[in-house]
């Protein structure tokens, strides 16, 4: 779980850093733990190691304390004084060696013998036994040779006679001052190492040559803790203290030194292969009181290693515990920062997005006010041009009326020199009283100015200005009127004009408009067939679902493909300035486009120009004035 939290956040080298770095820090806790659990376990045993010495030793000095006083007291029995005043009474002699017997029974010593002052064992408690001391010349012994000056004596040595280690005490029998001989008890510690073996307790006893005399472990016994100058091993060999033993040296290893009395050592028992803490022991020495000897006990490390290993795992486990739990807890709080600084640009996302909002809000609000303002000017210029265009519309119409004008005033002017010379006749008539004439002659009048009023009626209406929107135009009556307008020059051009229209035909479209473009179309077709012979010009119509389509084909030059290219354009004419605007087509299209309609040109295949006018159809019939 660490591992994986690690490698979430971070890359392969920085994890092995971390692990690193994790590793070291479990690894000094566990060290830490581990020292501090020997170093303390270590003065744990140090102390417990004191209470033991103090122990042994206590029960040590009381076993010897025991037999302290015997030697002297000796000296105070009668029969062993006068025994060394005359060393061949051989019944005094049997009464001391009982007397000895008896006290060694006693008090559970090994021996207790007398010496004379040469050294010569006179008396002695195994007097029956085969390998008696009696006899023998111990003066070599430094027990003897100290007690004979006058010191009492301790001497730890090995038995020349039965090679059994022992505890010599002796001191000095002195009658009037005067050294007669010396007493010996000779005490077996033997019962003491049963004991310390009996309790598995490592200890030993090494006397001043460094030579281990009581053991707990019988391999230990007379080995050596040093090597012994030549000179101590001429001296030993001399008062064959250890009875001529080879000693073994112990090899016990200094590893560290603990405190003043206690060492950390190294021994290995003879089945040790290895090192190990199972070897590691700590010793602890102290000297005996009343001797030159040094008690060492021995405690074992095996179980403070042992328990420094499992408190080093704890704390290597605990610190992982610890490590993980930081981790975590660290985790958590980057995640908590990192939720925050999420919430945070979130906050500052959303406060942007409000203020982007808003911003956007009033553009579009000035946007929106800004089209408003453009829809009320594209409104108002739309009018404007409508307005325009009508008003366009109208100056075309007006230049065709100009243009109708020549023959409407040639048109007018045949009635008009009728009428004048028919009322300067009809006054005349009066005159002679020919009324019948003269009544003929104004009914003719009448109808010149009818016929008058009707061309100048048809042009008026032609002229006036026309609404846009709307209307019914009955297709055969503009028809007629177009023509009617046009009649002058149709007649004076010779031209045919046939008719093959479908009747009652009405287009939704205002009929004085389309009076208008049919003007147009017709004088251009007048145009194009101007001094052409057999003139023709082709109306049809019909009907087409919803709409009506008129086609006026004439049979004259038609369009060139230039003319057909531009000929809706404003302003192109083929015609000599001054005939022609190239308005006409322009404002034609534009007025039947205006009634939701559309006109085209094309060249017809049997020659000629052909205009197909097509508007939306109006049912029924309409009448148009
Ligand atoms: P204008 O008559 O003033 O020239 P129009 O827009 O009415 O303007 O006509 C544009 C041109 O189209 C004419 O100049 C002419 O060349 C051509 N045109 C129009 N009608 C016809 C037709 N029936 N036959 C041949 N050409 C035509």
């Amino acid at each position: 779980m660490l591992l994986h939290l690690m490698a979430k956040h971070r890359s392969l080298s920085g994890t092995l850093l971390y692990l690193a770095l994790i590793a070291l820090i479990v690894a000094g806790f566990a060290c830490w733990a581990f020292n501090a659990s020997l170093s303390s376990s270590l003065a744990e045993l140090e102390n417990s190691a004191n209470q033991r010495l103090d122990l042994y030793s206590a029960t040590l000095d009381s076993e010897v304390e025991r037999f302290a006083r015997l030697p002297g007291v000796l000296g105070l029995s009668p029969a062993v004084v006068g025994l060394l005043h005359a060393p061949r009474d051989l019944i005094l002699q049997k009464q001391v060696n009982r007397y000895l017997e008896h006290l060694t029974e006693r008090t559970s010593a090994t021996a207790i013998y007398i010496m004379d002052n040469q050294g010569q064992v006179i008396a002695t408690s195994n007097w029956q036994q085969p390998d008696s001391f009696l006899g023998e010349n111990d003066a070599f012994r430094p027990y003897f040779k100290e007690a004979i000056i006058g010191k009492s004596s301790r001497f730890f040595g090995i038995g020349t006679t039965r090679s059994e280690p022992g505890y010599y005490l002796s001191q000095a029998l002195d009658d009037n001052g005067q050294a007669i001989g010396v007493a010996v008890v000779k005490i077996s510690l033997s019962r003491l190492e049963h004991t310390w073996s009996q309790n598995k307790a490592l200890v030993w006893v090494a006397d001043a040559n460094r030579v281990v005399i009581l053991a707990s472990r019988p391999e230990w016994k007379f080995a050596s803790l040093g090597t012994l100058p030549p000179q101590d091993q001429q001296r030993l060999d001399e008062t064959r203290q250890y009875n001529r033993l080879k000693l073994r040296p112990l090899k016990i290893d200094l590893l560290h030194q603990q405190s003043s009395d206690a060492r950390v050592v190294r021994w290995m028992a003879p089945s040790g292969v290895a090192d190990s803490p199972l070897h590691r022991y700590l010793e602890q020495t102290r000297p005996l009181a009343g001797s030159n000897w040094q008690l060492s006990v021995l405690e074992s490390l095996a179980p403070a290693y042992s328990l420094a290993y499992s408190r080093a795992s704890l704390a290597a486990v605990l610190s992982i515990l610890l490590l993980t739990g930081l981790v975590l807890l660290n985790e958590r709080r980057r995640r908590l920062r990192d939720k925050l600084a999420a919430r945070e640009a979130l906050q500052r996302a959303y406060r942007q997005l409000e203020q982007k909002v808003e911003e956007r809000t009033a553009d579009l609000l000035s946007a929106n006010q800004q089209l408003q303002a453009e829809v009320t000017e594209r409104a108002r210029a739309e009018t404007h041009l409508r307005q325009t265009q009508a008003e366009l519309i109208q100056a075309g119409k007006m230049a065709v009326v100009g243009q109708l004008s020549a023959q409407i005033a040639h048109e007018l002017n045949q009635p008009l020199a009728a009428l004048s010379t028919l009322s300067a006749n009809t006054i005349k008539y009066l005159a002679r009283g020919n009324l019948p004439t003269a009544s003929g002659n104004l009914e003719t009048i009448g109808q010149l100015v009818e016929r008058m009023g009707k061309i100048t009626g048809a042009l008026r209406s032609f002229a006036h200005k026309s609404q846009a929107s709307g209307g019914q135009a009955a297709l055969t009556r503009t028809l007629d009127n177009a023509l009617f307008l046009i009649d002058q020059r149709l007649r004076h051009g010779a031209v045919e004009v046939i008719r093959e229209e479908t009747p009652d035909l009405v287009a939704d479209c205002d009929p004085n408009r389309l009076e208008q473009v049919l003007v147009n179309l017709l004088t251009n077709s007048l145009d194009a067939l101007q001094d052409m012979p057999g003139a023709r010009i082709i109306i049809r119509s019909r009907r087409l679902d919803q709409r009506v389509e008129l086609t006026l084909h004439d049979n004259g030059h038609g369009f060139s493909a230039k003319s057909l290219q531009h000929l809706f354009e404003p302003f192109y004419t083929t015609k000599p300035a001054g005939v022609g605007l190239g308005l006409g087509l322009t404002l034609s299209a534009s007025i039947l486009a205006e009634a939701g309609g559309s006109l085209s040109a094309a060249n017809h295949p049997q020659g000629g120009a052909i205009f197909t006018l097509l508007l939306p159809a109006l049912t029924g019939e309409s009448h148009h004035d």
